[in-house]
């Protein structure tokens, strides 16, 4: 599932690709993703409006367009953006496609169909769907002070706390792990029992593996592809994540896994206290 260093990947190479492009034609192949796909309504507001910018708030990517209107994407569980040139055939999951005027085309791949495509007529529709998100975990609001007055009573473990999307947006089980390894905290830890400088820690930890995902094009552990159809760089350089019984790279440790609300969870038994 893309995290939001992959969404950040994608929307930095969207805008490269689509600003200043014109949304010729909106064609949907899939009656519906994870609501209905509806074409005609995309197509009445938005065919022949120009992409004037794309941003991401949460796991959400937003194409504004020069009427004021929003198309909204998210990638849901195997959800995968690319440029195809006009010609190219489609592919199997390709369920929505946005014809550009340079001839090139947007793709919206989705095996599963969990994702979606949203089309916002004004920005009181966009506000209405995003409006609601908590804090972006890399903007200055997401502060040490910020998350320890959401741990203060909090006797949820920390590794489920932070990514509980009602306290900070984007941070899923990847990053979640690997932010409490540099921070060297021990993910059953209650939330509650974090020390001011340990929440510090944690809130510089989460910032710090974000952004460096983000400048390695993300993390590919299954379907998650960059618009160019590339794999994610970090991958290599994951610390904990998926490697259960291997060498910590910072202690020598063994990394254990185990199961937290339902997900794994991966740490070093020595570095973590
Ligand atoms: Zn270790």
């Amino acid at each position: 599932m893309p995290e939001l260093p992959e969404v950040e990947t994608i929307t930095r190479a969207l805008r490269r690709a689509v600003v200043g492009r014109i949304l010729t034609r909106f064609y949907g192949y899939a009656e519906k993703l994870r609501q209905p796909l509806d074409a005609a309504t995309i197509n009445r507001s938005a065919k022949n409006r120009s992409i004037v910018a794309v941003a991401r708030r949460a796991k959400f990517i937003v194409l504004t367009l020069d009427n004021g209107a929003a198309v909204v994407i998210h990638l849901g569980m195997t959800g995968s953006l690319r440029i195809d040139k006009k010609a190219e055939p489609r592919r199997a999951h390709d369920h929505a496609v946005f014809a550009l005027d340079n001839g090139e085309k947007l793709v919206y791949n989705d095996p599963r169909k969990f994702g979606l495509i949203k089309f916002c007529a004004t920005d009181a529709e966009l506000k209405a769907l995003l409006g609601k998100l908590a804090v972006e975990p890399l903007s200055a609001p997401f502060t040490p002070a910020y998350l320890a007055a959401k741990n203060a009573r909090a006797a949820t473990p920390i590794k489920t706390q932070i990514m509980k999307q009602e306290i900070v947006v984007g941070v899923g089980n990847i990053y979640a792990s690997e932010a409490l390894h540099r921070a060297g905290i021990a993910p059953e830890r209650p939330a509650k029992s974090l020390s001011a400088a340990e929440t510090a820690a944690v809130v510089a930890a989460i910032k710090e593996v974000l952004k460096e995902s983000i400048k390695h094009g993300g993390t590919t552990i299954s379907d998650y592809r960059q618009l160019s159809g590339r794999e994610g760089n970090f991958t290599r350089r994951l610390r904990v994540y998926d490697r259960a019984g291997l060498d910590c790279r910072h202690c020598g440790g063994k990394i254990r896994k185990i199961t937290q609300a339902g997900r794994s969870t991966y740490f070093c038994e020595k570095c973590q206290i």
